[in-house]
């Protein structure tokens, strides 16, 4: 299982517009039902192509924070 941060489709956003599957480039997303989905989650690079083409913010990429903890004093 993927320990990545993996971008999260909003259904009641999405309209269905199909712009996020054309233009991902590793086939990861489908549209099913009239929504996009992620069903290759372990394609996705996280190139944040779909979150940035969305008309309608329906997509959003969580970043993944890593604290590398306390710096000396
Ligand atoms: S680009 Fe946005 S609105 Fe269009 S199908 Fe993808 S998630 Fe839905
Ligand atoms: S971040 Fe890139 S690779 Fe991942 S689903 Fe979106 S367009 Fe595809």
């Amino acid at each position: 299982m993927s320990t990545l941060p993996l971008p999260q489709i909003s259904t009641e956003r999405c309209t269905g517009c199909e712009r996020c599957v054309d233009i991902c480039p590793q086939q990861a997303l489908v549209q099913s039902d009239g929504k996009a989905m992620l069903i290759y989650p372990e394609r996705c690079t996280y190139c944040t192509l779909c979150e940035d083409i969305c008309p309608t913010q329906a997509i959003a990429l969580p970043f993944l924070i890593v604290f590398a903890g306390h710096r000396p004093q």
